[in-house]
């Protein structure tokens, strides 16, 4: 006896509508359409699978539209889709040699079920005459197979595909909310922050917020090179490659094998950084690549706000003449080291510099080739330090230079690798305009002090000091060490 013929589809129908109209959870969703047509229909279980339409692939399961009982069945399921493909020629199919089914778009667009084998029947999830997913039933009895059962998985199909499509669209929206949610809020606190330093992790962070599978790469643009800002280390050639492609008209390029993406940073035409993902999955999303769009595009307001500002720090702390740390700015750097030196008991050495013979060469020369002997004095004392150590314009024709985590000894070797470097050196002064005399000659005098735990910063300048005052008296072109 056809178990339809007790069954009032009516009813059938009204439960299915009434499950899908309460604002459950998908899994729950899921798992109550089961009971009702495990109930109703005599079948073994309903599952959906949905797909990226974009990308023509199926994706993953919809984790929350999935029911796994059993391991066995989470096995078997798995087997069913990573054999179910969509081939270009718009046929869906299994690869299967045992069910060696075709399932052909027409069929599924015409909402035709697909009978794979006898337990199995296949069901097209449509919305706006695409199709956006598959239902599909294990069925107990062969026997259920009537007209009439596959009428009301017809209309089944149909409020299933619209529920299924409800909640899709609610979190696609929801996640946008989120994102421009989280836009706003970042633009809020970036838009107070100045420093690159700590611009750049904030964009890494949201970048990583919004787009999981993917490693993200910042670059800054320095001199028409690219600087990898964050993280440390960028293995991936592609990203390399594309970057050397980037114009300042690029919206955005894709590697060939579509895992990787480059996003330039503009700000008026000018190429600011750029930000590179590689993605972990097959290839990059479209939904991906139009965040990381938006947020280059917001990225480069606040970066160049960012260069503007330390544009500006800088003329506000450097010395005009030599490009050196202004007097202003080395009393404050060396407040900072001092306190740094005490509270970590760091090691901490200085040294003051002083041209000898400084007000012949304005004397003989002209106050403009001093001029350009200090700005060349400048530049050698800049190519003898490391990155971390900070001369400055002290005053006239004296230097300081901070050394932090610096012993003596090694203090004493730059300054007499200094000294000697500046008494080989011939500077030019050829923009004095002196005939013929295009090079001279000078040397300099250095004290050498390291800092001790008792020490101010004035007695640590006053220590230097002294010791600069020694290499003058006792013959000048020396380093004296305290
Ligand atoms: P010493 O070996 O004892 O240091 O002798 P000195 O001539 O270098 O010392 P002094 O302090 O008498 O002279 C420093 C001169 O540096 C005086 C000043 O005119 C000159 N000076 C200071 N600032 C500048 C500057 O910006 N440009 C030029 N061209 N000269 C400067
Ligand atoms: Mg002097
Ligand atoms: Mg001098």
């Amino acid at each position: 006896m056809n178990m339809f013929d007790n069954m009032n589809n009516i009813e059938f129908i009204s439960r299915l509508a009434n499950i899908l109209a309460k604002k459950i959870s998908p899994s729950n969703t899921v798992n109550s359409v089961n009971k009702l047509f495990k109930g109703y229909l005599n079948i073994d279980f309903i599952d959906f699978i949905i797909w990226d339409s974009n990308n023509l692939l199926l994706k993953d399961f919809v984790c929350d539209w999935k029911i796994f009982d059993d391991e066995n069945q989470e096995k078997e399921i798995n087997y069913i889709y990573s054999n179910l493909s969509l081939s270009s020629g718009n046929l869906f199919y299994f690869n299967d040699e045992e069910f060696n089914c075709e399932i052909k778009q027409e069929q599924l667009i015409q909402m035709k079920e697909v009978i794979v084998d006898e337990n199995i029947v296949i069901y097209p999830l449509i919305s706006n005459s695409e199709v956006f997913g598959l239902m599909r039933l294990i069925i107990k009895k062969k026997d259920i197979l009537s007209k009439d059962f596959f009428e009301i998985l017809n209309v089944s199909s149909k409020l299933l595909s619209g529920a299924i499509i409800n909640y899709l669209l609610n979190e696609q929206m929801e996640v946008s909310l989120n994102f421009y949610k989280a836009m706003k809020d970042i633009a809020k606190i970036i838009e107070s922050q100045y420093e690159l330093s700590y611009i750049i992790p904030l964009i890494g962070e949201m970048i990583d917020r919004f787009i999981s599978s993917h490693l993200i790469y910042i670059f800054i643009n320095k001199e028409n090179k690219y600087k990898l800002v964050w993280p440390n280390a960028c293995k991936d050639e592609h990203v390399y490659t594309l970057l050397n492609k980037i114009t300042n008209k690029t919206e955005y390029l894709i590697s060939e094998n579509s895992k990787v993406g480059v996003f330039p940073i503009i700000h008026e035409e000018n190429i600011l950084g750029a930000i590179a993902a590689y993605s972990n999955i097959e290839k990059l999303l479209q939904k991906d690549i139009d965040y990381l769009v938006q947020l280059t595009r917001q990225s480069g307001m606040t970066i160049q706000r960012a260069n503007v500002y330390a544009e500006v720090l800088k003329y506000a702390t450097m010395d005009a003449l030599t490009g050196l740390n202004n007097r202003r700015q080395f009393e404050f750097r060396l407040n900072q080291e001092v306190a740094n030196a005490k509270r970590n008991n760091n090691s901490l050495c200085g040294m003051m510099l002083d041209v000898d013979y400084f007000k012949k060469v304005n004397d003989t020369y002209g106050h403009s080739a001093g001029d350009c002997v200090l700005r060349q004095v400048s530049e050698l004392i800049k190519n003898e330090i490391r990155e971390y150590d900070i001369a400055c314009r002290y005053g006239g024709e004296e230097f300081f230079i901070i050394l932090p985590q610096t012993n003596i000894k090694e203090a004493s070797s730059v300054a007499q690798r200094l000294r000697k470097v500046i008494e080989e050196s011939k500077m030019d002064i050829k923009e004095a305009g002196i005939e013929d005399i295009s090079f001279i000659k000078v040397t300099v005098s250095i004290g050498v002090c390291a800092f001790e735990e008792s020490m101010t910063a004035k007695s640590f300048i006053q220590c230097a000091d002294k010791s600069l005052y020694e290499a003058k008296t006792t013959g000048r072109n020396r380093v004296i060490i305290s």
